[in-house]
Order: structure tokens, then sequence, then C-alpha cells
């Protein structure tokens, strides 16, 4: 249990706060402006860490829709996160907790808690200032040991959600001293039909701002282009901040030029000098330099990867692109991710799919789109094209070759049929037993056992464990992997009596994780089993990039 608010807190700690609010309209990219100074910050030689704030009532996200918010991003510890998380990992190279997601339900349900308990005594329990002194605990704990803390809040200005949090931080700033804490608005500067960027949203959004007691010290302005010096002007008189407080955050390709870009503008060097932290900034002549080399390397080569999953939206699968990204970024190769339908597979998505040079099913819940994912997983087994399964990826090519090649008829997962004469795909014996509701979900950071000289091994340059996170309830059912690897399929890591990772010996790249690698994969560190992959379909193709 997470402790209670720290009464012996001392703000000369020293150690630095960025809110970042957001105005106009949500989807701005926030998250990515915050992440991305975070990186320059990191960069410079600050211990940098991110708290991600959701306004909502859900305690977590693992029980929404991708559909509408995008992947459920997973922590070593467990916890299931939004995906601005997984950004704040991959651009800050730090693994977060349950901690660093602050959610409404999360505040609530452990006020409430206590209030059940009788630790308010007697004293009436309200938003102020016992919700707001919560939300200050928990950044508070986020922050430990870090140099600075980025503090995102989800929604936008006005939002009635968002209120108390904005309390909370106003308050926050008045504990903390002065120069540790600095407000960053991150705003929309659209442009009119005759092409002038117009500041009036973002004056509003900024009196919004002020009205509730907050005044940002800088504005970052999202626009199709840089900022005019006249826009920037005008910003800066009616938000009343200095023109050199703002900032342009123009529409990049590719959202890892988002640090490079708000450099050139020179909103670290900003945030530095505000916060006091420039004296002990390394010069920035030593500053690291890998996120650039990362960004700026041209590709030389091209594949196409076939990504067959039933949501037609790509931040529902973000983390195996950017890991895709990630092992693209390792070897040279840019990789274009096609989007194939399992729902449908209709002609088109077929000859998507088989147009490919390599195959990768996602995780999923439900029976919707499971049959185009075995048919996809059919196809690469059959037709020896590099296939990396993940999760129900992995399920589901373990009910392939227990029906085409075991000839287990009508083999399937109990979570999809669970009347299937031959449920390969099963709770565990001691999860029915023991958990009601049919068995909860194995979680977050487990150890895998790679069996040597297979290509798992290979694939995780001969370690003998592989720690990576999990989120599944289902497992191959013990009573037919004899079978199963009777006829072939090799089951080469494990965990105990959960079988971890599959392949296939006949076939030039067949392997499947229970687990999903995609979380851990950054840029600079990219994933092994997506390495692998990548590798195997450079063997066989490889297609000219276009200048
Ligand atoms: N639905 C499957 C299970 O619960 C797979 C989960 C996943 O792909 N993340 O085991």
């Amino acid at each position: 249990m997470p402790t209670e608010p720290d009464t012996d807190y001392d703000p000369s700690l020293g150690r630095k706060f960025i809110f970042v609010t957001g105005g106009v309209m949500s989807g701005l990219g926030k998250g990515i402006t915050a992440a991305s100074t975070g990186r320059l910050l990191k960069n410079a030689g600050f211990d940098v860490t991110a708290v991600k704030i959701d306004p909502y009532l859900n305690v977590d996200a693992g029980t929404m829709n991708p559909y509408q918010h995008g992947e459920v991003y997973v922590l070593k510890d467990g916890g299931e996160v939004d995906l601005d998380l997984g950004n704040y990992e991959r651009f800050l190279g730090v693994d977060m907790t349950s901690t660093h997601n602050v959610t409404t339900g999360k505040t609530y349900q452990h006020v409430i808690e206590k209030e059940r308990a009788g630790d308010y005594l007697g004293k009436t329990v309200q938003i102020i200032p016992h919700v707001t002194d919560d939300i200050k605990r928990r950044i508070r704990e986020a922050a430990e040991g870090t140099d600075v803390c980025l503090v995102e809040v989800g929604g936008t200005v006005g939002d009635i959600e968002g209120m108390p949090y904005l309390e909370a931080l106003r308050q926050f700033a008045h504990e903390e001293n002065e120069e540790d804490v600095l407000f960053t608005h991150v705003t929309l500067v659209p442009y009119s039909k005759n092409g002038e960027q117009k500041t009036k949203p973002t004056q509003h959004s900024i009196k919004e701002l002020r009205s509730i007691g907050l005044q940002p010290d800088i504005v970052v302005g999202r626009c199709d282009d840089r900022l005019e010096p006249e826009t920037k002007e005008k910003i800066a008189l009616f938000g009343d901040v200095p023109t050199e407080a703002v900032f342009s955050n123009p529409d990049v390709e590719d959202i890892y030029e988002v640090p490079l870009m708000v450099e050139s503008e020179g909103l670290d060097e900003y945030v530095m000098e505000r916060l006091g932290l420039a004296g002990e900034a390394l010069p920035a002549g030593e500053r690291k330099n890998e996120w650039r080399e990362l960004v700026t390397q041209e590709a030389d080569r091209k594949i196409d990867v076939a990504l067959v999953g039933k949501y037609a939206l790509e931040d529902a699968y973000l983390s195996i692109h950017e890991a895709l990204k990630h092992a693209g970024l390792e070897r040279n190769v840019e990789v274009n991710v096609r989007w194939v339908d399992s729902d449908e597979m209709a002609a088109a998505h077929k000859e998507r799919l088989t147009g490919a040079d390599g195959i990768v099913v996602p995780g999923g819940f439900g029976s919707r789109g499971t049959r185009g994912k075995l048919e996809a997983v059919r196809y690469a087994r059959e037709e020896g094209v590099p296939y990396l399964g993940l999760c129900l990826g992995f399920q589901m090519a373990v009910v392939d070759y227990a029906r085409h090649v075991c000839e287990l008829a009508d083999a399937h997962s109990t979570e999809i049929d669970p009347d299937t004469a031959h449920p390969v795909i099963d709770l565990l014996p001691e999860q029915y037993e023991t958990e009601d509701m049919g068995g909860t979900m194995r979680l977050g950071a487990h150890d895998t056992d790679i069996q040597p000289g297979t290509l798992a091994s290979e694939v995780y340059g001969g370690a003998k464990v592989c720690t990576e996170r999990h989120r599944h309830r289902y497992e191959v059912n013990p009573e037919y992997i004899q079978q199963l690897e009777a006829e072939g399929l090799a089951f080469s890591g494990r965990a105990k009596n959960r079988m971890e990772i599959l392949e296939l010996e006949d076939h030039p790249f067949f392997l499947g994780t229970q687990f999903h690698p995609e979380f851990r994969s950054r840029p600079g560190r990219a994933s092994p089993p997506f390495v692998g992959f990548v590798d195997a379909v450079l063997e066989r193709t490889t297609r000219e990039v276009e200048a």
C-alpha cells in the first residue's frame, strides 16, 4: 500500500517538475512534446521520469477498448496503462511502474478505501484537500530518486474531470520552490483559410488556464509549420509569457524527429535555464547523441510486413509498429507495415497478406478475427514466409498446427470455442481450481527459460533466460504438448509448465511468443524477436528504397 501524505516532505530537495497541460483539443501530441523535452534533458545528463495523469474513472486501462483508446500498454510490474506511458518509456529509455500512471479511478478508490477504514477520523472527506493531497503524493512518489519529473495531464484544460488535477498542480507549485516547477501549455495554432496562423484558440485556452489559477511559463504551439515570429509575439503578449518562451512544434513525418525539432527551437535550453539546471547540464558538445544518429540515418533497404489484426487503427498496435521500427533502425532498413484485416480476409486483404515479405499476428482477445489470423498463420507456415506470432498470434500458431499437422480436427482455444473437442489452448488446471471467473490475467515481467541450440536461443543471443512482459489468461494445454512436439512444433522457451516460445525447424523463421516482446523494445535497443524476424525477412527479400 502506498504511504500517506508526506508531512515531512522537503521542497528543498531541488527536484524539478514540468507540468504539461493541453489546450483547444486533445490528440495534439502533448505526450510526445513532453517526452521529447524529457529526452533532451536526458541527453544533457539528467535523470528524467514522467507521470501520466488520466482523468477518467477507470482504475486502469486494462478493460479499455483499443479501438477507442489505442493499445493497452503493459509495464514490468503488470500495470495496464495508457499507451502514452509506452512513449515515455521509449523516449526516456526508462522502465516505469503503475505509480507513474495516475487515474481518477485509482485516486478515488484509495481515498474511499481510507474513508471506510476510518482513517479520516470523522472528518468530511472532500476533493480538496483529500483527493488533491493524494494526487500530489502520487506525483512525489513517482519522482523519487530522479532529477526531473514530467507530469502530463490528459485531456484539455476546462474538462470537468481534469479540475481536481489542475488544482492539485496549483497547490503543488505553491508548496515547491518557485524555480523547481514549470508549467508548459501545449496548444493548437490552426491556419485560417487565407493561410494565416490563428492565435485566438490559444488565447482562449490560456485564459481558461489562468481562470483556474495557473499561469503557463512556456507555450508550445502545434501547427502544420513553424510559428511565424508575429504569431509567437501575439501568443506571448496575450498569454503573458516572454516571446522566448513560445515554441513551435510543427508536424513532422515521424514522431522520433520531435526531439530534434524542439531542440532546434531551443526548448531544452530554455527549460534548463528556467529550472536552474543550465549549470549542471553537460556542455552542448558532450551531450548524448545516439537519438540524433538513429533518427537521421538513411535506410538503404526496405521490407513489407503484414500485420494481421482486427483494429484498423495504428494506435491499437502501437508498440508492435514501434518494435518493428526499432528492429529496422538496427538493420538500417525501412519497415513498411501493411494492414491486413483479420476480420474480413476479403480478396484485397488476402492479396496484401500474400504480397508481404513477413507476417506478424499480434495479440488479441475474443473470437472476432481469429479465423483470419489462423489463415495467416497457415499461409506463413506452408509458404515459408517469416512469421512472428505474439500472444494470441502464438496461440493461433498452436491451433493451426494442431488442426492441420496433428490432424486434430477443430482444435481451438477454449477462449474462442469453449466446446472444442481439442482444447489445445486452455486455462491450466490450477487456474480452474484456484481462480474465479475463469482465471485472472498473467501480467507483467516474468522469466522464460530458453532451450540452448534453438532459434529462440539464437535470437536472444545465447541467453538462457529472457524476461519479457505478459498479458494473457490462456496457456498451451499440457495434455497436448507431447503430441505437438512429436509432430515437429518445438516449445523452445518455457516457464515451468507454461509454454512461452514456439518454433518450427523446417522453416526460414517461424517464432511465436506467449509474451509481448514489443513492450520492452526501445530505439537503440530493439527487441530480439523483432530483430530476428527482420533478419529472416532480409535474407529472403529486400526492396529498393524509393528516393
Ligand atoms: N486472449 C488470449 C489470452 O487471454 C491472448 C491474450 C493476448 O493476446 N494478449 O490468453
